[in-house]
């Protein structure tokens, strides 16, 4: 989730400054106070605000996000896949299918089990591995 959170901190923070550029500076006038009341008022105010900001618009993109990440049955390379809804868009199921980055071997990613398996009819990849 801290992944997820990046772009929305982005937002966030814009607005954070959009805001700020509203009220005509008065945000930067207040953090411009001498210390030790701008470095109060950044942690204990805009700070949380902010964080707060950010993690209320990823729940509002990202919903029931769920990333599975797992290894190529065939070559071992990390695959990651992502789950959920974004933007009210669903991915409409509890499954995936993927092609590995490193050997384009489809894999199947089941958000249910939480398991990845190779779709029926590739299982010929395995021969000549044992
Ligand atoms: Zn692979």
């Amino acid at each position: 989730m801290v992944l997820l959170n990046v772009p929305a901190t982005v937002v966030a923070l814009g607005l954070f400054f959009f805001l700020d550029d509203l009220t005509g500076f008065e945000i930067t006038y207040v953090l411009e106070l001498p210390k030790p009341f701008s470095f109060i008022f950044t942690w204990f105010a805009a700070v949380p605000l902010i964080v707060w900001l950010a993690q209320s618009l990823t729940k509002l993109v990202v919903k029931d996000s769920l990333i599975l990440k797992g290894l190529c049955p065939n070559c071992g390379t990390e695959n990651v896949s992502f789950f959920g809804t974004i933007l009210s868009i669903s991915d409409g199921g509890t499954a995936n299918t993927l092609k590995c980055s490193n050997c384009g071997t489809p894999l199947e990613y089941n958000s249910k089990t939480r398991l990845i398996t190779l779709p029926e009819g590739t299982q010929a990849l395995f021969r000549g591995i044992y």
